[in-house]
């Protein structure tokens, strides 16, 4: 398996599934800087990547939700005022941290760099 699998994902109105690890690249689109948000993804029998969806068009595609992610993944606690929900402040790639693979791309990141970075947080 090229997942690591953090636990199981019980469905109660269609397949269950498994939780896998991903690490999001979350870009701040003003700076250029990347910070490295670790999660899971629900994967499927047959999918051959986690679900992008809540990223892609839930509650993850919003920069309210992406900012507070890219401020802990700093170790930093998100501002106290309410953050806008605007869509161009932060994109996001989602990556298998056990490949080094991009599965879902909002911009491009240089292929080494990217695992550098991995080897770094300790992946
Ligand atoms: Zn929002």
């Amino acid at each position: 398996m090229e997942w690591k699998e953090t636990g199981k994902h019980k469905n109660p109105f269609g397949n269950d599934g498994i939780k896998v690890e991903i690490a999001a690249e979350i870009r701040n689109n003003l700076t250029g800087e990347i910070r490295h948000h670790m999660t899971d993804g629900i994967m499927e029998e047959g999918d051959a990547h986690p679900h992008a969806f809540i990223w892609e068009e839930g509650n993850y595609a919003c920069d309210c939700n992406r900012e507070i992610f890219f401020f802990r993944a700093g170790g930093e606690t998100a501002p106290d005022e309410e953050s806008a929900c605007t869509d161009d402040r932060y994109s996001v790639n989602l990556v298998n941290p056990i490949t080094g693979k991009a599965f879902y791309e909002e911009f491009k990141n240089d292929q080494r760099e990217r695992e550098e970075k991995l080897k770094q947080i300790g992946l």
